[in-house]
């Protein structure tokens, strides 16, 4: 039987605003922060304490909305989720359960063989994070408030997702929105962008829905999709063999490349969710969401069209380049640097993302690699003024990648500069000529290919080190002429 995936996305992004949602404390990378020093009497849920909502938050949720083509709701309410854990100290988190800040909206994906597809956005809400526990091998367990009270998104997608491909595709979109509107810095391994895909599988053309199951614990986009591959084979399994999907959380084991069960699911929370008293009704004026709309920086899709229409990129080379906010800014950088866009973009998907391909970074990570994209374009200008050849380039560009440096210095200190003395090359295709003579009378009898063969013999003897097509005219020069 052929089988359909059906997958919801739910998404959780930190907004990365200067203080936390509804008190004065910063926002900070609970990563690299001491632990509990970036906390309050607010954000710690002492009793007596009020919070007072945070504008530039709202601002970073309306934006968001905007991107995702969402309503944005006038009437905004906040509400009271309660359930204990240590995590959280006031045994509720303040969240929106009915009034949404936005709703209704869509996100059109493009997919590898090159069409796109538009996935539904169900809501956008408000919230705090929690605090993060850490759980020692010995049984106890730390808690830092750092995170806790921070402002959080959570997006939440209809099920219109029905493969790995559609949801990593999804992921990688909607991260390069958040990045390139400047409210979260996409970097899912610090868990501020937390992605986790609610899957279930069906008969393909059946319109049921089945018992799905969570998959949480997601640090990367590619561990996204990996996971919801497996997941998906998973459930197709057990339908197969006569069982049934149960209800359920499972996490990605990253080692076996498998989900496993977290815990299951008996039954639905209840939730109690009541309207926070503390805070009033947050009404938003349409003139502020429209002077938000006015002041939207570029989205990944009108910066693709500019690519395609400006520099007269191709439809994939520009698609690639847009996907990260951080390539396309080194992409740029390049082209203002005096290199032609063409040229530098073959660059950045060929070469440079082979080389952190092989070193395990992430596009985003670009920034990060020795070589700037001055460094790029000085070194394409070697090619272009016949300093080097293009075989030449790459093997420069493998030592810049790992030592950093100047272009024109490493060509000379490691003797890299084409032979251009004429004589020397002219001496080298006749040597090659002389000890070859069978391939000669080949070449006489129409053997065009033999060309070829002695080509590369000639390039062997100079070392790679000289320009190819000047090597070409000469040696057929010679070959016309010999005997
Ligand atoms: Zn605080």
């Amino acid at each position: 039987m052929e089988w359909e995936a059906v997958i919801g996305l739910e998404i959780h992004a930190e907004l990365e605003t200067n203080s936390k949602m509804f008190c004065r404390c910063p926002v900070v990378d609970v990563t690299v922060a001491d632990p509990n020093t970036a906390v309050c009497v607010v954000c710690t849920g002492q009793p007596g304490v009020l919070p007072v909502i945070n504008r530039r938050a709202v601002e970073f949720a309306i934006m968001v909305g905007l991107a995702l083509n969402c309503e944005i709701a006038d009437f905004n309410k906040f509400d009271r989720k309660n359930y204990f854990y240590p995590d959280l100290p006031k045994g509720y988190q303040i969240s929106q359960y009915d009034y949404p800040i936005a709703k209704n909206g869509y996100l059109m994906i493009d997919l590898p063989d090159g069409s796109t597809k538009r996935i539904r956005i169900r809501r956008a809400h408000l919230e705090e994070d929690t605090a993060k526990n850490t759980h020692l091998s010995d049984g106890t367990s730390l808690v830092d408030f750092n995170r806790s009270g921070i402002p959080l998104l959570e997006i939440v997608t209809e099920p219109d997702i029905h493969s790995a491909e559609e949801a990593e595709a999804f992921g990688r979109k909607l991260r390069a929105i958040l990045q390139y509107l400047g409210v979260n810095s996409g970097d899912m391994s610090k868990g501020v962008l937390r992605m986790e895909p609610n899957i279930s599988v069906r008969p393909m053309g059946s319109d049921e829905l089945r018992t799905r199951t969570e998959v949480k614990n997601l640090n990367s986009i590619r561990n996204m999709f990996r996971a919801s591959e497996e997941e998906i084979k998973r459930q197709i399994k057990v339908w197969e063999a006569g069982g049934a999907v149960e209800q359920e959380t499972r996490g990605w084991d990253e080692v076996r490349q498998t989900t496993v069960l977290q815990r299951s699911k008996e039954s639905a929370h209840d939730y109690r969710y009541f309207p926070e008293p503390d805070l009033p009704v947050l009404h938003i004026a349409r003139e502020w969401v429209e002077e938000i709309r006015a002041r939207m920086p570029e989205l990944p899709d009108a910066k693709r069209e500019r690519y395609l229409g400006g520099y007269g990129l191709g439809a994939y080379d520009a698609g690639v380049l847009v996907a990260d906010r951080a390539i396309g800014d080194y992409f740029e950088a390049a082209v203002k640097a005096g290199g032609d866009p063409k040229t530098v973009a073959n660059w950045i998907t060929g070469q440079i993302f082979r080389l952190m391909n092989q070193s395990g970074l992430e596009r985003e990570q670009i920034n990060e690699i020795p070589i700037t994209p001055e460094t790029l374009v000085a070194l394409i200008g070697l090619i272009d003024n016949n300093t080097i050849n293009n075989n030449t380039a790459k093997r420069v560009l493998d030592i810049l990648y790992a030592e950093g440096g100047d272009p024109a210095a490493i060509v000379k200190a490691h003797g890299l500069a084409q032979e251009t003395d004429t004589s020397i090359l002219q001496q080298a295709i006749d040597d090659v000529l002389q000890a070859n003579p069978s391939e000669i009378e080949r070449w006489k009898n129409g053997e065009e290919k033999v060309a070829k063969f002695l080509m590369g013999q000639v390039m062997r003897a100079l070392g790679g080190k000289a320009d190819a097509q000047l090597i070409q005219q000469l040696l057929q020069e010679s070959l016309t002429n010999f005997g």
